[in-house]
């Protein structure tokens, strides 16, 4: 497969595409960020990488940390996790509250809102420094000891975070949430915050293409984790558009409202996208047409 041309092709057809969607305004501090960056990374099962464009310049990962959160906490509580949050898709905003009320506090999924911060609320509970151990946990599936969090951008969501905090409140008064509250968004805050490259997310993502285990052999999760994980992206991965990214690309993957996607095919590939301009739903707008246009090109996908 020539992928660098699939690459290259794929820009050249989105470069030319009428510029929609803008960046999030949400957290003031991502509001700063260059809509018009544009960046694509594939790495191959078999370890051969090709680029394009920005794929070098890290963005806030944003709600791409979701996947990242419930691999740790797979790693500690296996499927107890799901005594807490379901699996099935929302059909609902990320940050919406709805459904919450009605289902007693446990969240339809953990790539939402409120079962990430119920994720966020295991990992509190079981790690002892869950921050600093959760940047340890991404330093070790990607190698790179230098990846971090951006404080700007955690200070950024945490003062204007009133719906996660109404979320994570209304999520306490039915007992699912067990540690502080202040602490849980705290660590919510920070995990959104992190910031990666295309490149770098490819290598965080790769052990899912690869039945659980990293680039070096490390075993992150088991097969059935593996399965588990992906099914649960190919599904929720992109909240009430998550239809239409499976309707489209035809792969698992998960957005994050700085803009970036990673998708993946067991093994086959993974993939990830930046730019950071966003449709209705909080998904990049040219990640998913670029996607869109990788399977398509390639006739590569889960169906
Ligand atoms: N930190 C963001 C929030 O909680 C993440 C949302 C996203 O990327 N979809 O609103």
């Amino acid at each position: 497969m020539e992928y660098q041309k699939v690459l290259n092709d794929i820009y050249n057809e989105v470069s030319k595409l009428p510029k929609v969607g803008s960046v999030a305004t949400s957290i003031p501090e991502l509001a700063k960020v260059d809509p018009d960056k544009f960046g694509l990374y594939l790495t191959t099962f078999e370890g051969k990488n090709f680029s394009l464009g920005d794929y070098q310049e890290k963005f806030s990962i944003q709600s791409i940390s979701k996947v990242l959160t419930l691999t740790m906490a797979l790693t500690f509580l296996d499927e107890k996790i799901w005594e807490r949050v379901s699996v099935e898709p929302s059909g609902n905003a990320f940050n919406s509250l709805v459904q919450l009320e009605y289902e007693q506090g446990i969240p339809r999924n953990p790539f939402i809102n409120a079962g990430a911060l119920v994720i966020a609320d295991m990992l509190v509970t079981v790690l002892k420094d869950p921050k600093q151990d959760f940047l340890a946990f991404i330093r070790m599936l990607t190698g790179i000891p230098t990846i971090d969090f951006n404080l700007n951008v955690a200070k950024s969501e945490k003062e204007t975070g009133f719906r996660n905090a109404a979320m994570a409140n209304f999520l306490k008064s039915y007992g699912n949430i067990k540690n502080d509250v202040d602490t849980v968004l705290d660590f919510y805050f920070h995990q959104c915050s992190v910031e990666m490259s295309c490149k770098e997310l490819a290598q965080a993502f790769y052990f899912l293409t690869n039945g659980g285990r990293t680039q070096t052999g490390k075993r992150i999760l088991s097969k059935s984790q593996v399965k588990r994980t992906n099914a649960l992206m190919q599904t929720c991965g992109f909240y009430d558009e998550s239809g239409e990214f499976t309707y489209k690309v035809g792969l698992p993957g998960k957005s994050g409202i700085g803009g970036g996607i990673v998708a993946l095919l067991p093994e086959k590939f993974v993939v990830a996208t930046w730019n950071p301009r966003l449709n209705k739903k909080g998904n990049s707008e040219l990640g998913m047409k670029s996607l869109e246009l990788l399977t398509t090109k390639t006739e590569l996908s889960i169906f």
